[in-house]
């Protein structure tokens, strides 16, 4: 275990951002001063800018960029490294940002530009404002920009000498309000594919096409490209990229995808989880794991509170977010800003806390693989090709999948587009879901037949299979044999139901509403295309049809004002909507998981646990009887020892409010719909009992709470062993140990 590099073991990071283009600051956090800082958090990874998004280098012998105007010997990278050094702890530069204010001055001709003729950038300016004098505008990786990041990128590692390089903010968009339209990009893509780029958005003309796989093609070679620059330099140095999974559309998952042999670390931005759900920072981390091919991931907590940077966040909701990193198998990554820093360190201590945990288990986490059980596919070819410019119309449907797993304590992690089609990977899991998977490779397919073969499971919703991995259409289910049923296309339904056959779910009341109210509220009632049913034409004696499809008496109910209500059931039909086959594949013609994930109804989630469970090759290996508000994750090193990770996110009640929409003669609201609270106390939980099912030859074992530093040994029968825990407070690690 000891000669297992750096980065592979769990890190514990500390991002210092100076984004102070003045140097407010830059005095206050020398060298030694955030070495020292590193220290009492007991991190082990330092990562700062070597470059700034203005343009200015951060480190002193240098000629590529200019220095900080406010850069002194004791503030500067190279006196960092030195620093840290001494104490052990890495230093990663963040360089080579596609923002660049300097030399978007100096050459306006490298910047990214839209069709609109609008700089591309990379913050938020509100829509009405023209963009003038950007902040933060985007250079194009077609122009020589590339060239000057490929200096920029060599002359920081000899200068600062650190252990690795980040692209933090590398971004070159496919979507057309942020793709670049620039000269360079013209004549390159011409030159490239004989088309020119696009006027507009129409995802029906092979000039869109090409140009959006173009777009993916570009980022990943300038990616690729840098990589080399640092690998010249020193082939140990670690090469890291932040996918930042949640934002930019999700799109960087899919160079993440496509770059997975490349990439040392991927850096897993989790600056949403304050307005999302808990366990925000652990979904992010195993995407970015099935995306990266099980590469290291680091996932961020920020250490301020929604975008106050100037106040400290609340030490539970921070604690809980570096947690959530490590019980999903991420390192967890602190991110502080100078004046958050200086105004409000006083979650310094909450981080120290988690820090020194984990290094105290160390030992323990090397290593560690989590245990397969349910396989959610998350597909970046679906995500694109028929989520097209809406990404959310899929990937609401994977979430809904997700939460309601995670909620139930059932192991779940995802697959990426690049495993579907090996039978080796699927064969780990015991249910594979494709939640509304449209596109999907043949040779994909194939690979579900042999797993079903084997006796595995598949859960499949609304239009699965129906595409082909660039999106075109098959004119039927691609696993239409394993389905026993036809695809026949979809009904477009502003509301419908599904009917239940008696007793064929045990918590599920027997009519159920599909759709919901459309919170825009403009032109519509309800959610474009949410109650959507598919016709599937049963043609197999191996089917079973629990559920029929039912419409609504009216396109909206009359029961609430301006038809926002769900209109009562009319018309039940023999069409169905859910069907098993031969038990092994379960489908739902609609969108389960995007109406779990936005309605959370328990009769959604109870149909998304029952008949995962039903189709299982095996029972779930871990159960307990944990309340939803406890995250439980279970990882295993070899046959050996299993580790069993329990994250208690019993808070208090949060605030969490959305808008109805606005409709003509508007009144003042009585309230703004903004509120979000954060965690502010966790509330213990007693007596959690948890069952474990091991391999074949265990017969004795070692139940460690490592730390708590207690441990009994047990007599292990029928290859199951049980514990219970007496008292959960934030979070608690159980290892089980073979013994002889
Ligand atoms: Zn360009």
């Amino acid at each position: 275990m000891k000669d297992v590099e750096w980065w592979k073991k769990p890190v514990r990071v500390f991002q210092f951002n100076l984004e102070d283009p003045y140097g407010f600051f830059i005095k206050k956090f020398d060298a030694e001063t955030l070495v020292n800082l590193a220290r009492r958090m007991r991190a082990n990874v330092l990562v700062v800018f070597a470059r700034d998004a203005w343009g200015r280098r951060l480190y002193l012998k240098g000629k590529v960029a200019p220095h900080h105007p406010r850069l002194t010997e004791k503030s500067c990278v190279e006196k960092l490294v030195e620093e840290a050094r001494k104490f052990g702890i890495k230093v990663v530069i963040m360089v080579a940002h596609t923002a660049n204010k300097y030399m978007y001055e100096k050459h306006p001709d490298w910047a990214q530009v839209n069709a609109k003729g609008e700089i591309i950038v990379l913050e938020h300016i509100p829509s009405e404002f023209k963009i003038r004098s950007p902040q933060w505008p985007l250079l194009c990786i077609n122009s020589p920009y590339i060239q000057y990041l490929e200096e920029e990128v060599s002359e920081s590692i000899k200068a600062t000498n650190p252990d690795g390089v980040l692209l933090d903010s590398f971004r070159y968009q496919p979507d057309f309000d942020k793709a670049c339209y620039c000269d360079y990009c013209q004549i390159a893509f011409t030159k490239e594919t004989g088309f020119e780029l696009p006027e507009e958005e129409n995802w029906e003309t092979m000039e869109w096409r090409e140009a959006w796989k173009w777009r993916y093609k570009v980022v990943v070679r300038a990616i690729a490209r840098l990589r080399n620059v640092v690998k010249k330099h020193n082939p140990n140095l670690v090469y890291m990229y932040n996918n930042h999974p949640a934002g930019w559309a999700g799109r960087a998952n899919k160079v993440v995808e496509d770059l997975r042999d490349l990439l040392d670390v991927v850096f897993a931005e989790c600056s949403e989880a304050d307005h999302q759900p808990p366990g925000f920072i652990s979904e992010m981390v195993r995407l970015t794991k099935a995306m990266s091919g099980g590469k290291p991931v680091w996932a961020s907590r920020n250490a301020f509170y929604m975008y106050r940077t100037v106040m400290s966040a609340t030490p539970i909701i921070v604690k809980q977010g570096l947690r959530e990193a490590l019980i999903a198998g991420g390192s967890p990554w602190i991110l502080f800003f100078s004046s958050t820093l200086t105004q409000d360190p006083r979650v310094l201590d909450a981080v120290a806390e988690v820090y020194k945990e984990i290094e105290e288990m160390e030992d323990y986490l090397i290593g560690l693989e989590e245990v397969k059980y349910v396989g959610i596919v998350a597909s970046n070819a679906t995500r694109d090709w028929y989520g097209k410019s809406n990404p959310a119309i899929y990937v609401d449907e994977t979430r809904g999948f997700y939460y309601a797993l995670v909620n139930q304590h059932i192991p779940v992690g995802f697959i990426a587009d690049k495993d579907l089609d090996d039978v080796e990977k699927l064969s780990q899991y015991s249910t594979v879901i494709l939640a509304n998977t449209a596109c999907i490779s043949d040779k994909s397919i194939e690979a579900l037949k042999k797993y079903v073969e084997e006796g595995g499971g598949i859960v499949a919703t609304y239009q699965a299979t129906t595409l082909d991995i660039d999106g075109v259409d098959r004119e039927d289910f691609g696993i239409s044999e394993l389905l026993g049923a036809h695809y026949e296309g979809i009904l477009n339904l502003p509301w419908s139901y599904v009917i239940l056959k008696k007793n064929s779910f045990k918590k599920v009341h027997n009519i159920v509403p599909l759709g919901d109210i459309d919170y825009a509220f403009r032109n519509k009632r309800s959610e474009e295309g949410l109650a959507n049913q598919v016709k599937a034409k049963v043609e197999s004696e191996k089917v079973k049809i629990i559920g029929r499809m039912a419409f609504a008496t009216a396109d909206y109910g009359f029961e609430y004002t301006l038809g926002r209500s769900t209109p009562p059931i009319g018309i039940e039909t023999m069409e169905p909507s859910i069907i098993v086959s031969d038990d092994k594949v379960f489908y739902f013609s609609f969108q389960l998981g995007r109406h779990f994930w936005r309605i959370g109804h328990p009769d959604y989630l109870n149909m998304i646990v029952e008949s995962i469970l039903y189709v299982a090759k095996n029972p779930p290996p871990i159960e307990t009887n944990a309340p939803e508000t406890v995250e439980v994750s279970l990882f295993k090193r070899d046959n050996e020892l299993y580790f069993i990770h329990l994250l208690n996110h019993t808070y208090n009640q949060r605030i969490l409010s959305i808008p109805i929409g606005a409709c003509r003669q508007v009144l003042p609201r009585y309230s703004q719909p903004y509120a979000v609270h954060p965690p502010r106390r966790v509330d213990p939980i007693s007596n959690i009992r948890i069952k474990l099912k091991l391999g074949k030859d265990w017969e004795e074992a070692k139940i460690v709470l490592p730390l708590r530093k207690a441990e009994k040994k047990v007599k292990i029968e029928n290859n199951e062993i049980s514990y219970t825990l007496p008292i959960l407070n934030e979070y608690e690690a159980i290892a089980i140990e073979k013994t002889y």
